[in-house]
């Protein structure tokens, strides 16, 4: 290959000849030999602050950062030996790994360098770790704390204390959180897990939704606060991502317990039903149990997590499973904290005097559907959709009481700055009444768009038609 061919090589060249004024250092990524004609003594190449990749290849070997290069000479036509030369502006990854430069197709090419972004983030997001934060529901003894063992294989309710039934007569819902840092292939990830021992444990279960909702809401209040303040540096950030819905396998689909708890957090948190203890059924059962829960989701206006739709260029085999995880809502899944031997192997499972179930079997049931969704493919959109929808409308909300609040204060005082409120508001007197006014009304505007568009997704997602000689779940049952 001829040095003279490589075009970066050629700008330079013609530059240099258009002006033989111009600094050597405009031309770091590209000057060694073509500009060794402004270098006869050979000095041109040595650029030690030229990074080794933008450098060309020296005969004989390939580029590299350590030793000093033989001179070239001066001739526009040098020679060399490799059999694929790296491209002087070919960019080179940090990441050396998953270089996407990194392939004899793209050896002579010339390129920006732009196709190491994602790996310029990876980098980043690698260093500092994950987190996810997930919420277990639902009456107790349907195995949350054994599912969630299950799902990361840890031990996280060592010091868990059980109460007897007579202390769970006057039992209040509790928020319990347990935090762990797992890491996998350097990869880090802080898993927060939130309980909620003692919901639906009392005799009287009204509104004990109502502490769940309240959690939640405060963790948008700290995050609110904390990106509202000064320092923004460090906030950590504690707002749920997921919250799995333990449904019992022993009931006729939803208890009204169950309707009226995802209705009163579907707007708040990413709601993944689960079917409990799956095991306990046969797999007729099962289906039929999942059909009749979907159908009254559907029913009660219930707004689950939605899978995001895939993209129309997506291969089949993508679509397929897409499909199927929809299908599998919600997901029947079995917990277990021992590991037993199956077929000579050792799995996790429940070893019953008539055969062994599986965890990790998705004959028997569908933990490693949820796990793969949970971890290894819906993990940021659950994040993403907690930032971009259920906080968005918790921020929304505040900023509009907040505002109205300042309105009121207003009008009644007749003073311009002091909002009353504990919250510093940006209210400069610029700011007339009417303004304010109208950036309320666009702000309602906002969210009444919002809602109605995440309704409007919704319902193009369940078309199946409604019932209506279905009524409302009797709140007296519970
Ligand atoms: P929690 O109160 O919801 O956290 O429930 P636990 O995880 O403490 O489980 C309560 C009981 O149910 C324990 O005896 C578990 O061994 C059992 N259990 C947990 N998961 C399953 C399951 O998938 N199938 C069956 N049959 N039993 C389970």
């Amino acid at each position: 290959l001829k040095l003279s061919e490589w075009n970066i090589a050629r700008v330079a060249m013609e530059d240099s000849e258009l002006d033989p004024q111009s600094s050597s250092d405009e031309h770091d990524s590209c000057s060694a030999s073509p500009n060794q004609a402004r270098h006869p003594d050979g000095q041109g190449q040595d650029h030690p602050h030229t990074p080794s990749y933008l450098r060309p290849p020296v005969a004989g070997r390939a580029q590299s950062d350590s030793g000093s290069e033989p001179s070239l000479t001066q001739s526009k036509c040098v020679e060399f030996d490799l059999p694929s030369p790296v491209s002087p502006s070919r960019p080179k990854s940090p990441w050396s790994l998953f270089d996407p430069y990194d392939n004899n197709e793209d050896q002579d090419k010339e390129y920006v360098g732009f196709a190491t972004l994602p790996n310029q983030v990876h980098r980043k997001s690698v260093k500092k770790g994950f987190d996810f934060t997930l919420m277990v529901a639902g009456e107790s003894g349907l195995g949350k704390s054994t599912l969630v063992n299950s799902l990361f294989l840890t031990d996280l309710y060592k010091d868990r204390k059980l109460l007897n039934a007579e202390e769970r007569i006057t039992q209040t819902v509790e928020i319990t959180k347990h935090t762990v840092d797992i890491e996998e292939k350097g990869v880090k990830l802080k898993l927060t897990i939130v309980d909620t021992p003692g919901f639906g444990d009392a005799i009287d279960n009204t509104e004990c939704w109502k502490s769940v909702a309240d959690y939640i809401d405060q963790q948008f209040e700290q995050y609110f606060r904390d990106e509202s303040g000064l320092n923004r540096k460090n906030i950590q950030d504690n707002r749920v991502h997921c919250c799995l819905y333990f449904i019992s396998p022993f009931g006729h689909g939803l208890r009204p317990l169950d309707v009226e708890f995802m209705k009163a957090l579907h707007e708040k948190v990413n709601i993944v039903p689960v079917l409990a203890k799956a095991d306990t059924l046969t797999p007729t059962e099962v289906q039929k149990k999942k059909i009749k829960i979907r159908e009254e989701i559907e029913q009660y206006g219930i707004k689950i997590y939605q899978f995001p739709d895939c993209d129309s260029d997506e291969d089949e085999e993508f679509k397929q499973q897409d499909l199927e995880l929809k299908e599998s809502i919600p997901f029947a899944v079995i917990g277990s904290n021992t590991v037993v031997e199956a077929k000579g192997k050792r799995v996790r499972g429940r070893l019953y005097p008539w055969g062994i179930v599986e965890v990790e079997n998705s004959a028997h049931c569908d933990f490693v559907k949820l796990r793969n969704m949970l971890v290894r493919t819906h993990m940021q959109d659950l994040k993403d959709v907690t930032r971009e929808t259920h906080y968005e409308n918790y921020r929304a909300q505040c900023i509009q009481s907040m505002t109205r609040m300042v309105v009121k204060e207003r009008n009644r005082n007749k003073l311009t700055r002091e909002s009353g409120t504990d919250f510093p508001i940006p209210m400069g007197p610029a700011v007339s009444e009417s303004e304010t006014e109208k950036l309320i009304r666009e702000k309602d505007e906002e969210v009444q768009h919002a809602n109605h568009e995440q309704e409007s997704h919704h319902d193009q997602e369940h078309e199946a038609p409604h019932n209506s000689e279905h009524s409302e779940p009797d709140q007296e049952k519970h």
